[in-house]
């Protein structure tokens, strides 16, 4: 019998496990190291675009995914107090995906039904605990030194996928660079259990709000709770932004109440904007934030990272069958594209309009998106570049 192709993930975030079950489903050998104890349940990514579900549909995830969250037909720019909107209806694409919303879950329900599938399927495979401390590799093997209940072991492999986020050790063990930059201002995310829907008025499940204060702030309905985001009000300490008194005043502001806010969770995020410099390095690649980080204006860093994790097992799943491992560089060239001119220009342009603080900027600038959605062919080529669409098959176009 043909020896199997073992490959290595470093991290069980949404890419590393989409990866694995993409390539255990393909007879692959693979182990996940995670160096979490349990698989991690901080909310982070809760917006999937139809791009992502009508992959994640090809390996029968969509609808149970979509079964953990909730759907949002449309979404909307809104100036808070006046009520005046751009709102975009998502069934525009209809033709175009078999998900015509966009799907708020968080990502830890993603890592969870893809881990639950991997119990079904190769049980035993994510070893967690499992942090990675360095990597190497030959012409024809790979090898991982993890660190497990405080002893030191190094595993081989034939393939090493560096999914592990974005400080990721195996990006680092190869020297690549991670040039760009950090925005100035963080990002503060909350998760409240309380039902705002009927309180304030033209609520959807995903808000963009422009405070008339010069302010701005997003609110999005998931299965469970609502999520909302903001930048901390200027020179505010991350310490203080995060004291339960702030973050109740800022709840305050959008709907006052004499009872506090059950806030489930409130966390402080740097935004960065950075790509790395080479995604392969002979027999090692890299995948999701661990090759690129962008701002999550537009919730597109998740939803990349799934569609590197399908490229790259296409492209590895080529090689196990006979094609040249030079198949691998195009995975590179393809998803580096994504990555730069779109992901990244596109959630820049999304972090600047989000947080304009400019009334005269802010009001041409609904102009300009109330223009887009009365005028359907406009609205679908806006929604095309929103929802990933257009991203994902310009890079599979890329030679
Ligand atoms: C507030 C916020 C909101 C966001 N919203 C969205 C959104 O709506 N849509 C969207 O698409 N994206 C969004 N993002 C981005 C999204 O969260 C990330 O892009 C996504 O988590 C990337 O997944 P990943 O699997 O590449 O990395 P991670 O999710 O970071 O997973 C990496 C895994 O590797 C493990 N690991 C790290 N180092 C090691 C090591 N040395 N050894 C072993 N294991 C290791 C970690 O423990 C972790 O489990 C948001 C981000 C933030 C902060």
């Amino acid at each position: 019998m043909a020896k199997k192709t073992k490959v290595i993930i470093v991290g069980a975030g949404p890419v590393g496990l989409v990866t694995a079950l993409r390539l255990v489903r393909a007879g692959f050998t693979v182990t996940v190291l995670e160096q979490a104890p349990e698989l991690h349940a901080e909310p982070r990514a809760s917006t999937f675009h139809c791009s992502t579900l009508d992959l994640l549909d090809t390996m029968g995830l969509a609808d149970q995914l979509i079964a953990r969250g909730r759907t949002a037909p449309h979404w909307q720019y809104r100036m808070f107090e006046t009520g005046e909107a751009a709102v975009f209806d998502m069934s525009v694409l209809a033709g175009e995906t078999r998900f015509p919303f966009r799907l708020q879950a968080e990502q830890f329900k993603l890592v969870e039904l893809t881990a639950e599938q991997l119990a079904l399927e190769a049980p035993g495979m994510i070893r967690f605990g499992a942090k990675v401390t360095g990597v190497s590799q030959t012409a024809d093997t790979v090898s991982v030194a993890v660190d497990q209940n405080g002893t030191s072991d190094v595993l081989t492999a034939d393939w090493l996928l560096g999914c592990d986020g974005a400080s990721s050790v195996v990006r680092i063990g190869l020297g690549l660079g991670f040039d760009g930059e950090t925005y100035p201002v963080p990002n503060v995310t909350l998760g409240i259990n309380f039902d705002f829907t009927g309180h304030i008025r033209g609520l959807l499940n995903v808000n963009y709000f422009w405070s008339a204060n010069g302010g701005s702030f997003s609110m999005f309905h998931t299965r469970d709770m609502w999520r909302m985001g903001y930048s901390p009000p200027k020179g505010m300490s991350d310490e203080d932004a995060l004291k339960p008194e702030n973050v109740q005043l800022q709840l305050n502001t959008v709907l006052p109440r004499s009872a506090p806010y059950d806030v489930a969770v409130a966390r402080l995020y740097r935004i960065h904007k950075r790509v790395a410099s080479d995604f392969r390095v002979g027999r090692i690649l890299l995948a999701g934030d661990a090759a690129h980080l962008n701002s999550p204006s537009g919730g597109f860093g998740m939803n990349g990272g799934v569609h590197d994790a399908f490229n790259l097992t296409e492209k590895l799943i080529a090689v196990e069958r006979g094609a040249d491992a030079a198949v691998l560089d195009r995975y590179v060239r393809q998803r580096r594209a994504a990555a730069v001119a779109d992901i990244q220009a596109t959630s820049d342009a999304n972090y600047k309009r989000h947080r304009e603080p400019d009334p005269d900027k802010r009001r041409v600038e609904l102009q300009r998106l109330q223009a887009i959605t009365q005028d359907r062919a406009l609205m679908k080529d806006f929604l095309m570049e929103s929802a990933l669409i257009a991203s994902y098959r310009r890079a599979e176009a890329v030679p």
